[in-house]
């Protein structure tokens, strides 16, 4: 008898699933298949005293659980099970081995240092106890072993570069979910272990997220998340089949307001609720069925960021967690100053888009793609202050957290990672990307009654005019953080800020 122990990471779906699929077919008809997943408290609740964050906020926490719920049910249709333990996978898989069996364990391979430490932890466990142990790649569109380098090796050092050379590499097709029967679960479920075998964790009284740390659901939230892959499909169905809305991504991507001005799916697939490959040969299959145009060029290649992110990982290792990223640019001499860090993050920078932005993010866990790239821009070259303080302030708020994504992004927009360096004017980009404010009013209601010409620099009224839409700068609003660029010169002061940014990096521009 085989028994094939199949540790659950960043793959929560059935569909389209290189580990479930490798389970299946492994090792004949004589086999008990056994899916788990760990709710590892050091990706959860633990603290990062340095950044002042914790790993997991609530928000993203509860996706997590409904994620895992909806893969129960997906796996209990197919005649499985999905075990939940609290415990560290490596205390707790080698718990799992049979004496009786010929034991493998099976999982799909990470690439960012914590959790290579985990999975280092886990394999030594079982080896000690005489189990094997298989990884399996599977969270990418383009399969590692098709590229045509080896990216642990080697990587263009840019996007555009990346894009050129893996033209024509082939997506592999979408895997068959699993059949019914085909991963049999011990027959006496419940004898394995009573405890994790009915087991859906509370946030709160087992995860042990306070209970007033959830905040209600918000009316202004962009989309309604909600975990597991069930919800993921119905909103690719919806984004591509439905609506169509596809097929206007170039001209509506950069929007700030509203559920289809980009896809939304990101949450889903940073736990792998969603396959990438599914999402990519979908969009070709619309492509084929209605339009190629564009936009939908336009979102697949901002779908293959998300394999370049990570193989960039792959490629630099903890590299790219450094203080000044992987060129080591430390002329950028970071501060640390807690005052302005706490004021970007909860939205009291006294610049209405940035806190807008960072409100939204607080309160539903999304902040769309422009607003990432612009409060990053804004605390790291604008307030110059260290860029980690913001990546794991996001790693905390975003429910879409992916680490490479995440970390990724941040070392673009703080000027320390591949490509060209963008700087971002702020109040430009809030006059471009919410030109009637409708949005900074949305999340910043002080500014309500601010009119439309004064709202992208509140500072700039008239006294008389504050006095009289009852916005006085300084008491109902904050005045702006100090920065040149925006404070002592109006917008006018970009260009010499720019400058500044310019003479230190020869490959910058700005917008
Ligand atoms: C500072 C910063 C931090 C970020 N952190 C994360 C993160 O933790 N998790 C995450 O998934 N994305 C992150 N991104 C990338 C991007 O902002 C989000 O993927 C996107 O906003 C998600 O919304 P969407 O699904 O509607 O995307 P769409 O615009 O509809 O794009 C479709 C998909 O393409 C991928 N994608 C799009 N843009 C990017 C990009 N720039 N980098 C990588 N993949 C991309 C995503 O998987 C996305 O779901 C970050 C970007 C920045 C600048």
């Amino acid at each position: 008898m085989k028994r094939i122990i199949v540790w659950l990471r960043n793959d929560l779906r059935v569909h389209d699933n290189p580990v479930l699929d490798w389970a299946a077919k492994y090792g004949g008809k004589t086999k008990e298949i056994l899916p788990v997943y760990s709710i590892d408290p050091r990706f959860t609740t633990r603290r990062v005293e340095k950044y002042d964050t914790q790993k997991c906020g609530p928000l993203r926490a509860r996706f997590l659980l409904e994620t895992l719920e909806n893969l129960r049910t997906n796996l209990e249709a197919l005649g499985s099970h999905l075990l939940i333990t609290l415990e560290k996978p490596e205390d707790f898989l080698p718990l799992l081995i049979s004496e009786n069996a010929d034991n493998t364990l099976v999982y799909q391979e990470e690439i960012c240092k914590e959790e290579l430490d985990v999975e280092k932890a886990v394999k030594d466990a079982m080896a000690s106890k005489k189990a094997k142990v298989q990884g399996i790649w599977g969270s990418t569109i383009y399969h590692r072993d098709d590229l045509p380098f080896k990216p642990a090796e080697y990587l263009p050092h840019i996007y555009g570069k990346f894009r050129e050379k893996t033209e024509g590499t082939r997506v592999r097709a979408i895997l068959p979910t699993p059949k019914k029967g085909e991963l049999a679960f011990p027959a006496k479920k419940n004898d394995l272990i009573t405890k994790t075998s009915s087991f859906l964790p509370d946030l709160v009284k087992d995860l042990g997220y306070p209970k007033d740390s959830l905040p209600p659901q918000d009316p202004r939230a962009c989309y309604d998340f909600k975990g597991g892959e069930d919800a993921g499909l119905k909103r690719l169905k919806e984004y591509l089949w439905d609506t169509k809305a596809v097929a206007q991504y170039a001209l509506t991507r950069n929007q700030l307001l509203g559920s289809n001005y980009s896809s939304k799916l990101s949450p889903w697939l940073a736990l792998g609720a969603l396959s990438p490959r599914q999402i990519y040969h979908e969009t070709r299959k619309f492509e084929d069925k209605h339009r190629k145009n564009e936009s939908t060029k336009v979102f697949v290649d901002e779908l293959f960021w998300r394999d370049f992110n990570r193989y960039w990982c792959m490629r630099y290792g903890t590299k790219v967690f450094f203080e000044y990223g992987i060129y080591d640019r430390t002329y950028y001499d970071w501060k640390t100053n807690m005052d302005i860090i706490n004021r970007w993050r909860q939205g009291k920078t006294g610049m209405p888009l940035i806190d807008a932005l960072m409100r939204d993010m607080n309160a539903t866990g999304f902040m769309p793609n422009r607003g990432r790239m612009v409060v990053a821009c804004y605390l790291t070259m604008d307030l110059k202050q260290d860029w980690r303080y913001g990546a794991h302030y996001f790693e905390e708020k975003l429910i879409d957290h992916d680490v490479q994504s995440n970390y990724g992004g941040w070392a673009f927009s703080s000027g320390i990672g591949p490509g060209r360096v963008l700087v971002f004017n702020s109040v430009k980009q809030s006059r471009d990307f919410d030109k009637n404010g409708e949005y900074i009013k949305s999340w910043v209601p002080e500014l309500k009654r601010v009119p439309t010409e004064y709202i992208h620099e509140p500072w700039t009224m008239p006294l008389t005019l504050q006095v009289a839409c009852k916005t006085k700068i300084g008491e109902d609003y904050p005045k702006p953080i100090a920065c040149e660029k925006y404070v002592k010169t109006g917008s006018a002061g970009a260009g010499a800020a720019k400058k500044v940014v310019k003479k230190r990096s020869k490959s910058a521009s700005s917008d």
